[in-house]
């Protein structure tokens, strides 16, 4: 077993490889470029699966207290008028909800207490300058040390991912999505998806008594040229086209600086993802669009594969070996699922009743049920 780690990125992988491997007994040093952790970004969705490994995080009461849980999706037309409300898959078991919207800061704020709680060393405001595959780091605070395992949780376009000689980037999938983090109308309890209309997909997702973001999915086009006040203006002109509670969502988006606007990617590393003593997790392994709101699932379900290999195998290569195996084969049928999905909307891919191919309940269906499985 080894007896130290250093961690790469305090995003959820990060801190939650930490958070388990520092109970195991390792001490670790978790290293985060930005200079406070949990200060920024928008909501995020959080299914049964990531609210398994929450809980044995030891942050779930705090993520239900921050956070807003519900048990049912519904569907509506660009017009506003509701068509179904479906109950969602409780994939982390029937005493979890089936899902919690919260405030990214607020979930990466709960995870780096909890690390430093348990007893990791978290350094923000450095950057891992350079990592070899014998474990070898030098950061930007000037210290150099070897570790017995570094952690490459640093996020889509991973440096560690590039250090260690895998060479793959996260392609673009065709889809851009503006999202806006703003106050929640009490009528808003669950999420609500237009699939169509304007837009790709238009919903929303409450995060707490107080707030939600929404979101418009569209062709990914280069915003980069766009003022703050000019994406706020876009994000509202996109949204004028959608009724029922857009209007009063529509109406709250008032801070250009709580618009934000990104593209959809994916990628998979194929084979192992370690070399030598260090390894990838999350977002540095894989990415995909988030159609079906698994990626930070998929990155706490990782940390968690991962030390429980660590502590199972005395040998270091036959842990992050089992490791790979156990997580590929899941990940990736996430990928392809959440791949799929945007395809078919990108496409306008006709339901099989129609005679097409996008069998969105069969392929939500399929997932859920792999999801429900322990990973
Ligand atoms: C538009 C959009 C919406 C999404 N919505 C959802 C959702 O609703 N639900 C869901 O489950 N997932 C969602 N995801 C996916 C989710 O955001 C990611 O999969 C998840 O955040 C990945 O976590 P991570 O820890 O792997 O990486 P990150 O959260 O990116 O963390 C990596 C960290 O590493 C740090 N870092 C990078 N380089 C270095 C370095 N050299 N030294 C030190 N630190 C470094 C970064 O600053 C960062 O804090 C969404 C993704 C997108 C793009």
């Amino acid at each position: 077993m080894i007896q130290n780690a250093l961690v790469v990125g305090g995003g959820a992988a990060g801190t939650a490889a930490a958070i388990l491997l520092a109970r195991a007994g390792v001490a670790v040093d978790l290293v985060e470029t930005t200079p406070e952790i949990g200060t920024s970004g928008s909501g995020i969705t959080l299914q049964g699966n990531a609210l398994r490994v929450l809980r044995d995080l030891g942050v779930l009461d705090d993520v239900l207290a921050h956070g807003y849980a519900f048990d049912e999706v519904g569907l509506r037309t660009p017009d506003g008028g509701v068509v179904a409300v479906i109950p969602d898959a409780r994939t982390g078991g029937d005493d979890l909800p089936a899902t919690v919207g919260m405030p990214r800061g607020d979930m990466a704020r709960l995870l780096a207490e909890r690390a430093a709680q348990v007893g990791v060393e978290v350094r923000t405001g450095t950057r891992v300058e350079s990592v070899t595959a014998a474990g070898e780091v030098a950061c930007s605070d000037g210290t150099r040390a070897v570790h017995d395992l570094v952690i490459g949780a640093d996020g889509l376009n991973s440096g560690v991912r590039a250090q260690i000689g895998i060479d793959i980037r996260p392609e673009p999938v065709g889809m851009g999505i503006w999202r806006v983090f703003t106050t929640r109308p009490s009528s808003i309890t669950r999420t609500d998806l237009t699939y169509g209309g304007a837009a790709y997909i238009a919903g929303w997702c409450p995060t707490g008594e107080d707030s939600l973001y929404a979101y418009l999915v569209e062709d990914a086009a280069d915003r980069t040229g766009l003022s703050p006040g000019e994406q706020l203006a876009t994000m509202q002109g996109l949204a004028d086209h959608y009724g029922g509670p857009w209007a009063e969502i529509r109406e709250r988006m008032t801070d250009p600086s709580r618009v934000n606007y990104t593209w959809f990617t994916h990628h998979l590393v194929d084979g192992p993802w370690h070399r030598g003593r260090v390894v990838l997790a999350g977002d540095a392994a894989h990415s995909c669009p988030p159609t079906l709101a698994q990626g930070a699932a998929m990155a706490l379900e990782d940390a968690w594969v991962l030390v429980e290999e660590l502590t199972g195998h005395d040998d270091l290569d036959t842990a992050l070996t089992t490791y790979t195996a156990r997580r590929r084969e899941r990940a990736g049928a996430v990928v392809a699922d959440s791949v799929q999905l945007a395809r078919w909307l990108l496409d306008h891919e006709p339901p099989p009743q129609a005679g097409g191919a996008a069998d969105v309940p069969g392929l939500m269906a399929r997932t859920s049920a792999l999801l429900a499985q322990r990973p």
